[in-house]
């Protein structure tokens, strides 16, 4: 509020996850009041365990930090140079774990509620949406996530004229570091890669010689699971599928995936290569739970712990949560929204987050963030330039309302929720070249475009951020 001028009217922000919380600090950080309607710890959803804004769901990871080879780890060099709070706190949080940014579940959540509730111009109130917003909210930013309340996700529908698309995704189970036999298991990083926060030695390792790997194959498929109902027509997106699933796509499935043996030495048996391998990643500061890294399941709970149990070294294991269920919903954005993350049918509510197609903690968190400095732009009457496509956070934000192409394939549409990658990213017309002029080729000239496209990323958002 400027001297004789009336004070600010508050942008609404519905739902206190990654996304939301994002959004609101990034608005308070103008100067602008926002209001942030979380509905837990009231009205649960079908995922969350806590009333903490910004509880992760599932895995504790924020995936790579490598801001020079991995499209991920550049977005979070721009969430840090923008202020992201979730990237502030999750640097603050972080855990061992290899390669990968991993944070302590409940510290990181705990700590994202705790500033939001000492932020002045932050009022939370723990209520459901349970319709679209009332007509006075003039800037609203809708981020309720893929869990949705089904109140909310109905009027949306009825608005957007587009219907809800859900599907499955699955949670990985959660052990006991204790109940894990370290005879038969062991400590390493593939390729001993020690990452933010890491030694090199961060995973839990569970070989398995062939006729264990035959076995565990069998019993996943022959193992009882969810029964499909409403949700039966819905596809997996390829990011997260169920384990199961991805063992009936072929016996060496799991092999190239979740249980590669690749960059890992037994030494309990170092001249034996393992035929596949679990790994468990940390997932509390403390180290007394590790997750099983790709591990997300929908097999039901009984069989879940027989058939996991099969894996040497977790033939005693104490699972701390089963593996689960869930759904998704997502709005067909290129076709609803507009550049800005605007609703078209409604310009004053704004999306951000998971709903609008993007995915993964970070991508949504980074959706929150750019739809919270638009909100606070149009608050205070200032148009805010949408990032360059040469960022991270630009590139994901264009494939969201424009970038993705329709396929000339029948069916009802093909937008599906998407990671930040690189092929997300305008190309570079250029033949990189070795110190001594030969052109790069095979995975070294892949590396070499990777890291230009670091650099000039950098640069874009540096010169965008100045003006
Ligand atoms: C079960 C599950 C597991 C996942 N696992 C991973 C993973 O391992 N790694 C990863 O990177 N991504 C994962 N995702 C995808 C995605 O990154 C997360 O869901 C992420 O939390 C999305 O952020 P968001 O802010 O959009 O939604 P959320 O973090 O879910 O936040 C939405 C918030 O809105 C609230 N809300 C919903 N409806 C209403 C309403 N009507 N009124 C008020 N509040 C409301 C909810 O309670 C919630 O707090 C997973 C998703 C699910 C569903």
């Amino acid at each position: 509020m400027t001297e004789n001028s009336a004070p600010l009217r508050p942008v609404h922000v519905i739902g206190g996850g990654l996304a939301g919380s994002e959004a609101a600090w990034q608005i308070a950080r103008t100067g602008v009041p926002v209001v942030l309607h979380e509905m837990r710890p009231q009205r649960a959803t079908e995922a969350h365990k806590t009333g903490f804004c910004a509880e992760l769901v599932c895995s504790n990871s924020f995936r790579s930090d490598d801001a020079a080879g991995n499209a991920v780890g550049v977005l979070h060099r721009e969430m840090r140079a923008m202020g992201s709070l979730i990237m502030a706190q999750a640097d603050a949080h972080k855990v061992p774990a290899g390669g990968a940014l991993a944070v302590d579940r409940d510290g990181f959540a705990e700590s994202v509620t705790q500033a939001l509730e000492s932020e002045p111009l932050i009022t939370i109130v723990r209520e459901e949406m349970a319709g679209l917003p009332p007509a006075d909210w003039d800037n609203v930013i809708i981020a309720s996530g893929p869990l949705t309340s089904p109140a909310l996700a109905e009027a949306i529908g009825k608005l957007t004229g587009e219907a809800e698309l859900a599907f499955f995704d699955a949670i990985a189970p959660i052990v006991h570091r204790e109940s894990i036999d370290m005879d038969k298991a062991w400590f390493q990083s593939r390729y001993d890669k020690a990452g933010p926060g890491g030694t090199g030695a961060d995973y839990i390792n569970c070989p398995l010689d062939r006729d264990q790997y035959e076995g565990f194959v069998n019993a996943l498929i022959a193992g009882d699971k969810t029964e499909f109902k409403d949700f039966e027509k819905t596809p997996y997106f390829d990011g997260c599928l169920p384990i199961e699933v991805m063992a009936e796509r072929g016996f060496e499935t799991l092999r190239h995936g979740p249980m590669k043996p690749v960059g890992l030495t037994n030494p309990h048996n170092p001249t034996v290569k393992a035929y596949a391998i679990v790994q468990l990643r940390q997932d509390n500061a403390l180290g007394t739970l590790y997750n099983m890294v790709g591990f997300q399941t929908k097999l039901l709970y009984g069989a879940q712990a027989a058939v996991f149990r099969m894996i040497p070294g977790l033939e005693r294991a104490e699972f701390a949560r089963l593996g689960g269920l869930h759904r998704n919903t997502f709005l067909n954005s290129p076709k609803v929204l507009d550049a800005g993350l605007r609703l078209k049918a409604d310009p004053r509510l704004r999306f951000a987050g998971q709903i609008t197609g993007c995915e993964g903690y970070v991508e949504s968190a980074a959706i929150g963030l750019i739809a919270g400095r638009m909100a606070a732009g149009e608050r205070l009457g200032v148009e805010m330039p949408p990032p360059p496509h040469t960022t991270a956070i630009g590139a994901l934000l264009n494939h969201i309302t424009g970038g993705h192409i329709e396929t000339i394939d029948a069916g009802p549409r093909s937008f599906q929720p998407m990671n930040v990658n690189f092929g997300l990213f305008p190309p570079m017309d250029f033949s990189p070249k070795s110190p001594d002029g030969k052109k790069l080729r095979g995975p070294e000239k892949a590396l070499a475009k990777k890291r230009a496209m670091s650099e000039r990323a950098e640069t874009d958002l540096r010169m965008w951020l100045a003006g």
